[in-house]
């Protein structure tokens, strides 16, 4: 087979195969298996050893044994509930095959009569006479009984023997693939191709060796293939050639001589990076990464800033109507001499007609919103970048929509305050040039961390007290509790009732099932100091400043993964002011949950925590980038193969810088990346 018909083996229906009805089919595209490629990663978890054979008088009872007997007698006694009976025997004694709900026909084909036939099952006892019921495994040919017998973890209707059948059939027509890696990288792997290493995968006796040379080769194609995927979009968003902008750094310098801080080194040398992108002639496509707090915001608005000096005009989206006015307003504050406006749904008729009337005659400089700017059918007169904030849930594919979305001339900015571990970046955001703000502002202490089991809720409820005569606020989290599809708020109700009867008038509650405009209500009352506590499930925003709000109460803490609760605990201490989180449990913590506590209380940086994170709950659960559709490996993991991580980005690195032709790897992206680009959210 040539490369084009082996990979349109490999993607075949999987009712090509033997065995494989609608039925069958159906079953396993539920479980998101669409073509023979997909079931190639379904691997056995343990396997029954059906090898050695065994002679009548020596079966024990009740274990999985395999015998060569020969049937001599039928008995089909034709009323309902009794069963057929197949009186069998070797060199050594008898045994009988009961089959419940079978038909004649059908037993007769399996066990005819006086030939030597091969089977595996349990062995029972029943009236001084030893039985096997309804056997699965019976073959003529002994050679394929006595064998090793991969157990999948089963798709529900589908079962072993049949599962077996199919895996087997597929391995049998595996096809030779060219080879894409070079010798180099082959010899990482002790030559092993493609072709070799999925059979040894799937070898009963290989199940767990994540350390050998097949494992790793497969993982490492994964990895590779994403990369590649990726480093392609990147080359061809490079590829457009864009109007270079031309802007004065002296407006910048003037701007920032106002503002009451001075720029962090990192602030300082990713606003350089993203200036440099604006005035070369390749669009721009970069994401702006920082904790919590680290200060994002004012480089995102320099650069659109020195966007409008060059003469182009500025969309800024953030993900709630809040944020996107908190933005403004620190836009109105820095900037006097650009036009500046944001459109929101609450925006009266009047001024929305107004805006949509000036974005395409130039009057507005800089637009900001939420992502429904996206929506609407604004047409910008001279649109030279947009800025997307708080968005590490956009998929590959979102990104790249919005990349084209501008036109030519249009630079994309994407924001996103998640760290991730430094393993995953390429996985995640290979397809974007990275800017990353590690340091935080000097003045800004760490949180302080502490942990209470629920029994003492009077010492934080004491606490809290003090606090508020200090005109502080409080954020207080109850998590959702969830069963099966059902959301619970009843938790946030209760406690909302019990912290109103301690301080009645100071609290508000906020949950899900609140509408939008509402929610918004209770936020900007909360900004403006008008009640002290928040009580609310996790939908607290991320993004927004609350300089007063200084203490977070979480509850059932143990529900939330590190990098989650670093999360939430980065809603406060972004004022001056000192700040607390509380993590509250419901029982005494075991050694291991000690453990994860610690990381989050002997450290405030997000990189650190999500590395750890990732090491305790692997990669998939970290702040639900499960949902945004990033690429989820079938073998490779971002702990165990974190070696095989780096020599991909290694090598992908030196292929574009020496611009290698990549051709010979069109297969392997074909492949493994077919089922990825569905999973993206749209
Ligand atoms: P994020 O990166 O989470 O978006 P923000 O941009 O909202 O963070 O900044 C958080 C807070 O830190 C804001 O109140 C902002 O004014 C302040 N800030 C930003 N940069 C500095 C700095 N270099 N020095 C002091 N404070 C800063
Ligand atoms: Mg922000």
């Amino acid at each position: 087979m040539d490369n084009n018909n082996t990979y349109n083996f490999l993607l075949s229906d999987l009712k090509n195969l033997r065995g494989v009805g609608t039925k069958t089919s159906n079953l396993l595209k539920k479980k998101k298996i669409n073509n023979i490629f997909d079931l190639l990663w379904k691997l056995p978890r343990t396997y029954t050893d059906r090898s050695i054979s065994a002679k009548i008088k020596d079966l024990k009872i009740g274990e999985i044994q395999t015998i060569t007997i020969i049937p001599f007698k039928y008995n089909f006694p034709r009323v309902r509930n009794l069963p057929n009976r197949v009186f069998c025997k070797d060199d050594t004694g008898n045994i009988d095959c009961i089959f419940f709900n079978s038909f004649e026909g059908y037993v007769k084909k399996i066990l005819p009569l006086n030939k030597e036939i091969t089977i595996s099952g349990k062995i029972g006892f029943y009236k001084n006479k030893y039985q096997i019921t309804n056997p699965k495994y019976i073959s003529e040919n002994a050679s394929l009984i006595k064998t090793k017998h991969n157990k999948y973890s089963l798709t529900e209707g589908i079962s072993e023997s049949v599962y077996n059948k199919i895996i087997n059939q597929i391995l049998r027509k595996l096809p030779e693939l060219k080879e894409w890696h070079n010798q180099n990288i082959m010899n990482k792997f002790n030559q092993i191709s493609w072709n070799q290493a999925i059979l040894e995968l799937h070898k009963p006796e290989n199940i767990g060796k994540y350390q050998s040379d097949f494992y790793k080769r497969l993982a490492y194609d994964e990895i590779l293939s994403s990369y590649l995927v990726h480093s392609d979009i990147r080359k061809k968003i490079k590829k457009i050639k864009k109007e270079r902008k031309k802007f004065d750094l002296d407006h910048q310098k003037k701007i920032l001589s106002k503002i009451d801080f001075k720029l962090t080194n990192d602030q300082k040398k990713t606003l350089s990076e993203i200036n440099n992108d604006l005035k070369s002639n390749q669009k721009m496509f970069r994401l702006l990464q920082g904790d919590v707090g680290s200060g994002k915001t004012i480089v995102a608005l320099m650069s659109a800033y020195n966007v409008v000096k060059a003469g182009f005009q500025v969309a800024i989206m953030a993900p709630t109507e809040i944020l996107a006015m908190q933005h403004y307003k620190l836009a109105n504050k820095i900037f006097d001499d650009i036009k500046i406006n944001i459109l929101s749904s609450k925006s009266e008729y009047k001024t929305k007609k107004k805006i949509k009337k000036q974005i395409p005659e130039n009057q507005i400089d800089i637009l900001f919103g939420t992502h429904s700017i996206f929506q609407s059918k604004i047409k910008f007169k001279n649109l030279g970048l947009i800025i997307i904030d708080e968005q590490h849930k956009f998929g590959v594919n979102q990104r790249k929509k919005l990349s084209d979305k501008g036109g030519k001339n249009c630079d994309v900015l994407l924001m996103s305050a998640t760290p991730i571990p430094r393993t995953l970046t390429m996985t995640i955001y290979g397809d974007m040039d990275l800017s990353i703000i590690k340091e935080k502002p000097k003045y800004r202490k760490d949180v302080r961390t502490y942990s209470k089991l629920e029994t003492n809720i009077k010492d934080v409820i004491e606490f809290i007290k003090k606090e508020i005569t200090k005109e502080n606020q409080i954020f207080w989290v109850c998590p959702l509790i969830e069963e099966s599809k059902k959301i619970d708020h009843s938790s946030a109700v209760k406690k909302f009732e019990y912290l109103n009867k301690i301080f009645p008038n100071e609290v508000a509650l906020l949950h899900g099932k609140i509408d939008m405009e509402e929610k918004n209500r209770i936020l900007n009352k909360f900004l403006n100091k008008k009640f002290k506590i928040l009580v609310s499930t996790t939908v607290i925003e991320v993004g927004i400043d609350f300089p007063n709000a200084n203490i977070i109460v979480i509850e059932n803490a143990n529900k939330f993964g590190l990098s989650q609760l670093h999360q939430l605990r980065g809603r406060v201490g972004r004022g001056v002011k000192e700040a607390t989180c509380i993590l509250m449990f419901k029982s005494s913590l075991t050694e291991n949950a000690k453990k994860r506590l610690k990381i989050l209380k002997n450290t405030n940086d997000g990189f650190k925590v999500s590395e750890e994170d990732m090491k305790i709950r692997g990669y998939g659960d970290i702040l639900g980038f499960k949902q945004s559709g990033i690429k989820m490996y079938k073998l490779a993991d971002p702990v165990l193969n974190s070696d095989l991580f780096e020599l991909a980005e290694n090598e992908i690195r030196f292929m574009e810088k020496n611009k290698t032709d990549t051709s010979k790897y069109k297969i392997l992206m074909k492949l493994y990346d077919q089922a990825d680009i569905l999973n993206d959210i749209v």
